[in-house]
C-alpha cells in the first residue's frame, strides 16, 4: 500500500476527529511560551491543559503541527533529520486513557483502512519499568520479543528543561536487514545505524518539571503523541529517508534543476541538495510566522539557516539568488495546508533576497582573499590552518567553501592546525556564554559555529567602512 504525505495527513486528522478529539490548527512557529524558542512538538500549545490551568470539553485533541527543531542541526541531511517537519498529534488531558492511545495506534498503524503496515515490521519499545504498556501492546497482538527497554534518553519525553514531561512509548519500523549495522545489540534505538526506524511517540505525561528540577504529578493523566510526517510519508512510500518522499521530493527537484546536479550520483552533492531543501522550508515558514532575521534568539536562528542554505548553494554550484524559486515550490507544495505561506510569500521572497545579497558579498570577498593567500604558496604547499581560520573567523568565510576551492586548485588545507584554532575559539566563547537553557540560542550557536564563522556579522561592517585587509 502506498500513501501521499496530503492522504496520511487527511486520515490520520479523520481517524482521530471519529474518535472524538477536536482538531486544533497548527500553532505558530513562536510559542506562547517564554521557556521555549521555537515549537518543538504538536503537544506544545497544549501546555496549559496538562497543567490543568484550562480544560477542554472533548475528550482530547488532535492536529498536525509545523516544528522547528534546533537541537537536531547537526543531524540535517542525514536520512531521518530535518530542522522543519510536520508533526501528527493526538492528545488527552484526563481524558482517554492510556490503553485507548495505544490500541488507537495500533489500529491506525496497521488497519487495512489506514496505513496498513505489516505488523512483522513493527517494533515497540517502552520505558524502563512500564510493564504496563508493555502488556498493553501485547493486547494489540505485538509479540514479547517485538518491546524492548529503554532508557531516559530515548524514553522519558520532554519539550524543554521545565514543562509537562513523561515516559513514553515509541513505534519503529524494521527497514530491513540491509540498513542494519550487524552489531549484536542493534535493535530498536540503535546509534549506529537506521534499520529500526523511529517514527511515532507517545508520551504519557503525568509529571510537570520545575526550575528546580523536581518532578511534581501532573493533575491527571495525559497522553500526548507525535509521529514525524516526513518520516512515516517515506515508510508509506517505500522510501529510506525523509528526502525520499513525495514532498521534500519536489524540493530536491529544485536543487536538481538550479545545480544541474542530479540527485543520488555524488554524496556531497547531495548533502548540499538535502540540506538546502530543508533549510529553505524552515526559512519560509519561520518568516511566514512572522520571524525576521537578527542577531540573537529566534532571528538568529533564521539568520544562520538561511547563510547556510545560501553556502550549500555556492558548494552545488549555484550563481546568484536563488532561495526564492525554492519558495515558490514550497507555497505550490504546501499552500493548500498552509494558506498563510502564499499570502506571506512576497515578504517572506523580498527578506530571503536581501540576505541572500548581504551574505554573497561576503562569500565574494572571502573567495578573492582565499585566491590571493593562494598565488602566496610554494608550489605543492599546504593552506596554513590560521589563514583558513582567519578567513573564518574574521570574514565569515565557510571552511567547507575554502576546503572545496583549495582542492579545486590540487591544495590541501591544514586541517589540524585549523581545528585547533576552532577549539580554542570555541573554549572562549563557551567560557563566556550564558547556558540558561536547554535547545536554546547558545546550544545553536555551538552547533553552527562549526560550520559558520562565529563573528561574520563583521561582513555589515564590510559594507560600511573600507575593507581591512
Ligand atoms: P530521533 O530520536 O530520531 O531524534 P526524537 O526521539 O527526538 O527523534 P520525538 O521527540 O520523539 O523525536 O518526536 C516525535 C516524532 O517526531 C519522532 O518519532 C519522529 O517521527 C518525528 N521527528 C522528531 N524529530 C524529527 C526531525 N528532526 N525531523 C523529522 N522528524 C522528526
Ligand atoms: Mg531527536
Ligand atoms: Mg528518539
Ligand atoms: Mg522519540
Amino acid at each position: 500500500k502506498t500513501m501521499t504525505t496530503a492522504e496520511i495527513r487527511e486520515d490520520f486528522l479523520r481517524f482521530f476527529e471519529a474518535k472524538g478529539c477536536k482538531l486544533y490548527p497548527s500553532s505558530s512557529l513562536v510559542p506562547d511560551d517564554p521557556s521555549l524558542l521555537l515549537t518543538n512538538a504538536g503537544m506544545n500549545q497544549f501546555k496549559e491543559y496538562y497543567q490543568g490551568k484550562k480544560t477542554m470539553p472533548e475528550i482530547g485533541a488532535c492536529s498536525c503541527q509545523k516544528c522547528l527543531r534546533t537541537n537536531d542541526i547537526d543531524n540535517i541531511g542525514d536520512a531521518t533529520h530535518l530542522s522543519f517537519f510536520e508533526m501528527l498529534g493526538n492528545f488527552s488531558f484526563g481524558g482517554y486513557s492510556k490503553a485507548d492511545a495505544i490500541a488507537w495506534a495500533y489500529e491506525f498503524i496497521t488497519g487495512p483502512d489506514h496505513l496498513g503496515l505489516p505488523p512483522e515490521r513493527l517494533y515497540m519499545t517502552v520505558f524502563e519499568d512500564d510493564d504496563e504498556a508493555i502488556e498493553l501492546w501485547h493486547e494489540q497482538g505485538v509479540p514479547y520479543d517485538h518491546i524492548s527497554r529503554l532508557g531516559e534518553k530515548d524514553n522519558f519525553w520532554a519539550a524543554g528543561p521545565t514543562g509537562p514531561c513523561g515516559p513514553c512509548s515509541e513505534i519503529y519500523f524494521d527497514q530491513g536487514e540491509e540498513f542494519g549495522c550487524g552489531g549484536e545489540h542493534c535493535g530498536p534505538g540503535c546509534d549506529d545505524c537506521d534499520r529500526y526506524l523511529e517514527f511515532w511517540n507517545l508520551v504519557f505525561t503525568q509529571y510537570d518539571r520545575q526550575e528546580d528540577g523536581s518532578l511534581p504529578e501532573l493533575p491527571h493523566r495525559n497522553i500526548d503523541t507525535g509521529m514525524g510526517l516526513e518520516r512515516i510519508a517515506a515508510i508509506m512510500q517505500h522510501k529510506s529517508t525523509n528526502y525520499d518522499g513525495d514532498l521534500l521530493q519536489g524540493l530536491i527537484g529544485v536543487g536538481e534543476r538550479l545545480s544541474g546536479h542530479t540527485y543520488g550520483t555524488d554524496a556531497a552533492r547531495d548533502r548540499s541538495l538535502r540540506i538546502v531543501a530543508d533549510h529553505a522550508r524552515a526559512v519560509t515558514f519561520m518568516i511566514g510566522d512572522g520571524i525576521l532575521p537578527g542577531n540573537e534568539g529566534r532571528g538568529y536562528v533564521l539568520r544562520r539557516l538561511l547563510r547556510r542554505a545560501v553556502y550549500h548553494g555556492r558548494l552545488m554550484g549555484i550563481e546568484g539568488a536563488f532561495l526564492g524559486a525554492y519558495v515558490e515550490k514550497i507555497c505550490e507544495l504546501m499552500g493548500d495546508n498552509y494558506p498563510a505561506v502564499v499570502e506571506s510569500r512576497s515578504l517572506i521572497d523580498g527578506i530571503v533576497a536581501a540576505e541572500e545579497e548581504r551574505f554573497g558579498a561576503t562569500l565574494d570577498s572571502g573567495e578573492e582573499l582565499l585566491a590571493a593567500e593562494l598565488d602566496k604558496l610554494d608550489e605543492g604547499a599546504t593552506l596554513p590552518g590560521d589563514v583558513a581560520f582567519k578567513l573564518h573567523d574574521t570574514y565569515g568565510f565557510p571552511i567547507d567553501l575554502t576546503r572545496e576551492i583549495c582542492e579545486a586548485a590540487g591544495r590541501d588545507v591544514d586541517m589540524d592546525a585549523f581545528d585547533a584554532c576552532m577549539t580554542e575559539q570555541r573554549e572562549r566563547a563557551r567560557a563566556s556564554a550564558n547556558r540558561d537553557a536547554w535547545g536554546t540560542f547558545n546550544d545553536v550557536w555551538t552547533a553552527l559555529s562549526d560550520r559558520l564563522a562565529a563573528t561574520e556579522f563583521r561582513g555589515y561592517d564590510e559594507d560600511e567602512c573600507p575593507a581591512r585587509v
